[in-house]
């Protein structure tokens, strides 16, 4: 339905608005707004653009939350929906399958690296990690090691919001008043370069993140470490690009101790790095999973999986324990309607989407560049279709200003105005737009971009905290 305009339609918005204060809690709400928010109303999208309650077309920067990879309202995609709801809706995956399901599987079976042949498919992200790593505990039950258990991450990392997924996340906000399995896991530094110590270089960044890796190893005994787990590019920890040829020795040291690699490509696959996976063809990694979803549907539908290599499915299918269950799975696993929107996506991606993203990544990247120009930048970073602007007080010292300045937000706001959505975090702002996005697109986001600093800049002088 399109927009309402006039009164009504600003009574209307009203009316929405306090039916969410009421009765709507959002993901990642504060305690003491809990049951008392309501969020910017969006009304539409399309393309690279959605509709704010006020009527205000805005460029989606974050696509969604790095998801809606080809773009809003396509029409394919609601077509495929439609046709197959009106086919088969649902079937139970405990006994049956669907032809969508079988199709997908046997399509991202082709694009995944190496021996990458079969998928478990999910609900989402948070889903696919769980997922990953209780069949690393189900394989190491098995096969008769069942001491080889925990599991790496790092600082910055950001893998889910269920219970053992959340353990691995790597940012302060997302544990500082939440649970985790702590027993379970191993925080390493997080690769990022522009954190490093100072006067290190990048190579002795690199060797250092190795080294502990590899004394971490030796420490806790490759015997009890299970899997690592990584995303190629830490995404909600800031766009995190690690130094060349850190993850390839990562890899290579997990091969040599027979720990699992697991791939996070949740956000970096789809198309985001210009490829549908970018474990192998983007950084030269060979994974044993590689966790995806979000661009698997561009967020039409909600799914997500695992693509698992079959030396570990022939060590389970050679064991001595072919009774033994992996007692697994969801109501919603390979679901046809997800599966369908998966293979039409794929088409998508496939028949121009992928290429276009090749060719405008690095536009985007050099346009962003140039906001290094504003004093209130520290850095700008990313690779492909996905970047992030740090705010720093001073760039000597790289201190990223007091948090409750909030300046990711005061960004946003500006920017808001402007006409561009963007994802505050904290100190940063996160950009990731659809894939589709033109030069000239990147041009207006990036010259959006350059206007809501100012004004931040200005802002932040005008009280006297910068
Ligand atoms: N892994 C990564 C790398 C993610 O960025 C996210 C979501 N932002 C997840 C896992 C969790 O995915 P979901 O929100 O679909 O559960």
């Amino acid at each position: 339905a399109e927009f309402r305009r006039g009164d009504a339609a600003s009574e209307h918005r009203d009316g929405l608005k306090r039916s969410a204060e009421r009765h709507l809690i959002q993901p990642w709400p504060y305690a003491g707004s809990i049951g008392n928010e309501a969020r910017t109303p969006i009304g539409s999208g399309d393309g690279i653009y959605i509709t704010d309650g006020e009527g205000r077309r805005l460029i989606d920067g974050p696509a969604g939350m790095w998801c809606v990879n080809v773009g809003h309202r396509r029409e394919e995609l609601a077509r495929v929906m439609y046709d197959q709801a009106m086919t088969l809706s649902y079937n139970t995956p405990w006994y049956t399958m669907s032809d969508p399901s079988a199709e997908l599987a046997e399509r991202l079976a082709a694009h995944a690296p190496g021996d990458l042949d079969h998928v478990f498919f999910t609900t989402g992200g948070s889903s696919a990690v769980e997922t990953a790593l209780r069949f690393m505990q189900f394989f190491n039950n098995v096969r008769g090691r069942p001491e080889k258990k925990l599991i790496i991450s790092r600082g910055g990392a950001y893998h889910g919001s269920t219970y053992l997924s959340a353990s691995l996340n790597g940012r302060p906000r997302d544990r500082d008043w939440m649970d985790g399995a702590d027993d379970l896991v191993i925080k390493l530094t997080c690769p990022n370069p522009f954190r490093r110590p100072a006067g290190m270089s990048i190579e002795g960044f690199t060797d250092f993140l190795v080294d502990e890796f590899r004394e971490t190893v030796t420490s806790r005994g490759a015997d009890r470490i299970g899997a690592f787990v990584g995303e190629p590019v830490q995404a909600s920890g800031g766009v995190i690009v690690p130094p060349p040829g850190y993850l390839p020795r990562i890899r290579e040291i997990c091969r040599e101790n027979d720990i699992l690699y697991i791939s996070d490509e949740v956000v970096t696959a789809f198309g985001r790095l210009g490829e549908v996976f970018a474990s192998e063809k983007v950084f030269g990694i060979e994974p044993d999973m590689i966790t995806f979803a979000k661009g698997v549907t561009s967020g039409y539908f909600p799914l997500g999986g695992v693509m698992i290599s079959s030396r570990l499915t022939e060590v389970l299918r050679k064991s001595n324990h072919a009774a033994a269950m992996f007692g697994h799975g969801y109501t919603y696993s390979s679901h046809p309607i997800g599966c369908a929107v998966g293979l039409k996506n794929l088409d998508l991606l496939e028949g121009g989407i992928l290429e276009h993203a090749r060719q405008v990544g690095p536009y985007f990247q050099e346009r962003l560049k140039t906001l290094e120009d504003l004093p209130l930048v520290g850095e700008v970073r990313g690779a492909g279709l996905m970047a992030c602007v740090e705010c720093v007080a001073d760039r000597e010292s790289r201190n990223p200003l007091a948090l409750d300045n909030d300046v990711g937000k005061r960004i946003d706001r500006h920017c808001h105005e402007l006409g561009l959505l963007v994802r505050p975090l904290i100190n940063m702002c996160v950009m990731s737009p659809p894939l589709t996005i033109t030069r000239e697109q990147v041009d207006h986001m990036v010259a959006i971009l350059h206007e809501g600093i100012s004004r931040t800049m200005d802002e932040l002088r005008a009280e006297g905290v910068w």
